[in-house]
This record gives structure tokens, sequence and C-alpha cells, in this order.
């Protein structure tokens, strides 16, 4: 027997009921450490959260917190479209007070966080990779620091389009992610469907029709490198095989460096085969899910992400 010292309390920002949330505070208690929630989906009609001035005065649930020994970070439940809100009936009403009342509750729940950030807690993931995450401004450090990425163009401007796709294959897909991949035909260069510009700019991207590869990096470590075997352009609707795989070193570095780039201690990484076979980065995940791929591929990431989350919490 090693005598180890005490853990701190693991604290969840998330949902009860998003089971990477419960799965993973179960496993984390199973490691020996308490699960605290703030859950920000029924908060602020369940969950009784004070702060005070002192930038440690944080009392939940009627109970005053000492400093958090980790933070998982999953979702504040900022906006009616994040996944897992159901706010359609509040935004019939009255969507203007609804859109305030998201706002403040998430003013308050960042401020919350921020304080942990401030306080040294080990977050997953730190609050100071936020400004980076986004793709557009993501995909553009990686090419800055030499790695990998597919030729991009992100933009509401249909002569910019026009030359972008001029004599080659394009994957068109919204900015923020979360809906299908598609191949851009001759019928999008239109002046009409091009129109539909004026409404949100769009990413158009060389189009790569090799494989797709995910790569879980955890504390500074690659965990699992997988490979999906499908025939569709985009994997997630059409998954047909995940298997284990080991990333070239070449590769494996460049994983490294781009999670490095990006500041996550926590990240799912999505890579893709060009038409020479080179792996390019699409993007990296400051949340990604994980549940999906233990139960296809036999990964323990788990396991991994809740002894990562413990050993943060008794340093
Ligand atoms: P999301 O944030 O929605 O996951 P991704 O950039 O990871 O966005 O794209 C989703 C999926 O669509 C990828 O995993 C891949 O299968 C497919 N895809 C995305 N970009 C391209 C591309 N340039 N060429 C071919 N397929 C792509
Ligand atoms: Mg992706
Ligand atoms: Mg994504």
């Amino acid at each position: 027997m090693t005598t180890r010292s005490p853990a701190r309390p693991v604290l969840f920002v998330g949902s009860r009921d998003d089971t990477h949330v419960s799965e993973l505070a179960r496993r984390v208690e199973q490691e020996g450490a308490e699960a605290l929630m703030v859950d920000t989906l029924t908060f602020p009609q369940e969950t009784r959260l004070s702060l005070t001035e002192g930038l440690d005065g944080i009392t939940l649930e009627g109970r005053r917190l000492e400093r958090p020994g980790a933070i998982y970070l999953r979702s504040y439940h900022a906006h009616p479209l994040t996944f897992g809100v159901d706010a359609q009936e509040a935004m019939d009403d009255d969507w203007r007070t609804t859109l305030v009342a998201f706002r403040e509750k998430t003013t308050l729940l960042r401020g919350l966080v921020g304080r942990w950030e401030a306080m040294g807690v080990p977050l997953y993931n730190p609050l100071t990779s936020d400004w980076r995450t986004p793709k557009p401004v993501q995909l553009a450090l990686l090419a800055d620091a030499g790695l990998p990425v597919p030729e991009t163009l992100w933009t509401n401007d249909p002569e910019a389009v026009r030359r972008f796709a001029a004599g080659r294959r394009v994957a068109y897909k919204p900015v923020e992610g979360g809906a299908a991949t598609l191949e851009l035909g001759p019928e999008d260069l239109t002046d009409a469907r091009l129109e539909a510009l004026e409404a949100a700019p769009v990413t158009f991207q060389e189009l790569m029709p090799g494989e797709d590869v995910r790569v879980y990096v955890l504390d500074g470590e690659i965990i699992a490198s997988l490979r999906i075997i499908s025939r569709a352009l985009d994997f997630r609707q059409n998954e047909e095989r995940i298997e284990s795989f080991e990333l070239p070193p070449e590769v494996a570095r460049q994983c490294l460096r781009a999670t490095e780039v990006v500041g996550l201690r926590w990240t799912g990484m999505d890579l893709k085969r060009d038409a020479r076979g080179t792996l390019r980065f699409l993007e990296l995940n400051a949340s990604p899910m994980f549940l999906g791929f233990d139960a296809r591929a036999g990964t323990d990431l788990l396991g991994h992400l809740a002894r990562a989350l413990v050993r943060a919490a008794r340093t």
C-alpha cells in the first residue's frame, strides 16, 4: 500500500443529464475523490449558488466551497441553441427576456470558473485556451506553427468562393461545426445560391478524400489514436468501423505540438488524409465526447480522464 495525499473535490461544470458528466463523476468517485456538480442546465431554477467579492467566496448548495482540486468544464448551457437546452416555449413566449436570462446566468458562471482559473485550479480545459479555439483562429495558429492544415477559406464573399473552388474539389461546412460537411457542386456556385452567404459566412476547404483519424491528448500525452473507416464524406452519420492504430512518430509530435499551440490539457482532435496521403488537422475539440469511442474501439478514455482529474486534485 502506498500512502497518497487526500484528493480535493473535483468539480463538474455541466449537466447531470449529460452521460459524459455523470459517468465521469461516478468514475472519479471510484478513483477516490468527491465529485461536485455545478449543474449549468438547471441553474438557476435549481442549484443554489452565491458569490461574494472575495475570490474564494463561493457557496454551492449552502456549502462554502474550499479550493476545488480540479475542474471538468463540459458546458455552460449558455444559449437556447446549446445541445440539451429546451428553451422553445420560453423563446416563443418572450425571446428577449429569455436571452437576457441566458446572458445573466452565463456571465455569473463564467465569472465563477474564472475565479478558479485565477486561483490556479487545474481546469480541463483552461480558460486561457478559449480565444484560441474558434476554428478561424485555431487553424491559423496551427498553420503559423508549421503544422499541416487544409487550405481553407472562411467567407461571405461569393467571388472569393468562386476563386477558391476553381479547378478542384472543395468541401463546405459551418464555421462553428456540428452540421454535415458537404461537397461543393457547380449548382452551389450560382448567384442565387451564393446569396445565402449574406445570412451567414461559411467554411470552404480543400476536399480531403482520405481516412479520418481521431487522436486524444491528455496532460501532454497521447492516450488514444483511432481511425474511422467510412465511405461517407462526414464520418459522424456513417461510422463503419473504428480501430486503434499507431501514429507515425512525426504525426504524434505534431499532435502534441498542436495541443500546446491551442493551450489545451485535454482534447480530441480530428485529422484527415489529403489526396497525397498527408494527415492534416481539421480541429482540436476543447470538450470532446469520448464514450462512443470507448464503446466502439475498446479504449478507456473514461478511466484515463478520471485518473487525470483525481491526480490533479491530489497535488
Ligand atoms: P465538426 O466541428 O463539425 O466536427 P470537422 O471540421 O471536424 O467539424 O468536420 C466534421 C467531419 O466532416 C470531419 O471529421 C470529416 O469527416 C468531414 N470533413 C470536414 N472537413 C473536410 C474536408 N475538408 N474534406 C473532407 N472531409 C471533411
Ligand atoms: Mg470534428
Ligand atoms: Mg468540432
